[in-house]
């Protein structure tokens, strides 16, 4: 049968290269800009400043107070310094943490933002922000979140720790597993995820022998872009929720909940959509939920929830938590095989697909 589909291509500037990062000031001008408020994390505030000196009179200043899930008070405080700077666009230098903040000035500002990504998270190429206030997390899409240009440079996940390395993998790797069974698929978000699944199966295992692969490098930040495209142009499914729930009401990990749970949420999913997801099961072996579990394991990431401190009893709350709207996903979802799903990801149970 043809396959329906409506297709949209992203109209994010995409710069990818080694030594791109010496493009930071070119594209600062590019974009009309003179003033750039360069961001990051505390744990990364030498290398943005160091980037800031890099485009001398360009950058109107440095925010090193980006944090994970994207306070609103730490955006408002990074607000403040946009006015103060009179600062004309945001330098994002980090991981999603980072990408959050400046997502969340242009979501209010309208501010061009540029991003030189430094994980694998793939949240530069989204229109998609999700931001805490009060202890809860909304998510928001709006085409002022999508960044204007990313300049992805293999230089700068170099120093990304093999630990971070795997689960930030493994999390892009998601976005592409739950894009090939998505509703509103198409052909480019299919080919993209294929491509970004073989790009992270072929590098995140020399990064860990060898952290200091550049090509690997390269490899998994070109899997990074890819990966992150699929979620910024289809809908997710259960793993998605499923991670959300984990993080929103039980305040784990990011990277490492996805890492944890992507073998599972695939394996639940396998019978559903194995049209879908059989040239993705063939990357890994054949089938993809244990497939996946065998790869992880190889690589060293975690494979139990009980390994984050969750106990069974948060498990029955997540399992309701995880039903309590209804969603689209290929198997129908309901409590009872949540909670078993979750209960195989606490043990770290190989999948049985
Ligand atoms: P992160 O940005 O939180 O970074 C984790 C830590 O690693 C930070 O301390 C950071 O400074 C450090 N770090 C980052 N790169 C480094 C490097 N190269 N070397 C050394 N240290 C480095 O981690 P992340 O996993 O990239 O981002 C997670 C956040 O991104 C979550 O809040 C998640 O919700 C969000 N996210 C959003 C989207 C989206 O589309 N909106 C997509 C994916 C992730």
């Amino acid at each position: 049968m043809t396959q329906s589909f409506s297709y949209a291509g992203s109209s994010a500037q995409i710069v990818f290269g080694d030594g791109a990062r010496s493009q930071l000031a070119d594209w600062v001008r590019k974009v009309g800009c003179s003033r750039a408020l360069v961001l990051s994390t505390p744990q990364q505030k030498a290398d943005a400043e160091a980037l800031a000196q890099d485009i001398g009179d360009l950058a109107a200043g440095v925010f090193s107070g980006a944090t994970m899930h994207t306070p609103v008070d730490v955006t408002e405080a990074a607000m403040k310094l946009v006015a103060e700077a009179e600062a004309d666009c945001v330098v994002s230098f980090g991981g999603g943490s980072t990408t959050g903040l400046g997502k969340a000035i242009a979501y209010r500002t309208d501010l061009p933002q540029i991003v030189m990504p430094t994980t694998y998270a793939g949240s530069e190429v989204t229109p998609i922000l999700g931001q805490t206030e009060a202890g809860s997390k909304t998510t928001v899409r709006d085409a002022k979140i999508l960044p204007e240009v990313v300049i992805y440079d293999p230089a700068l996940t170099l120093g990304l720790p093999v630990a971070m390395s795997v689960t930030s993998g493994l999390n892009a790797m998601a976005h592409a597993v739950e894009g090939l069974y998505a509703k509103d698929r198409n052909p480019i978000s299919t080919l993209m995820a294929l491509e970004g699944l073989r790009a992270f199966s072929r590098s995140l295992r020399k990064i860990v022998a060898s952290p200091q692969d550049a090509e690997a490098r390269g490899d998994a930040l070109y899997g990074a872009w890819l990966c992150g495209t699929v979620l910024g142009t289809v809908g997710m499914a259960l793993h998605h929720k499923l991670c959300h729930t984990l993080g929103g009401s039980f305040d784990t990990p990011h990277a490492e909940t996805h890492a944890i749970m992507l073998p599972h949420t695939a394996a639940f999913n396998a019978a559903a959509a194995a049209p879908e997801l059989a040239a993705a099961a063939e990357i890994f072996g054949g089938s993809i939920g244990s497939g996946l579990w065998d790869f992880a394991t190889a690589i060293g990431a975690p494979l139990s929830l009980k390994e984050l401190g969750l106990s069974e009893a948060d498990l029955d709350r997540a399992a309701s938590i995880a039903v309590e709207n209804s969603y689209w996903n290929p198997r129908p979802v309901d409590r009872s095989s949540i909670r078993a799903l979750l209960q195989d990801a606490f043990e770290g149970r190989r999948p049985q697909d």
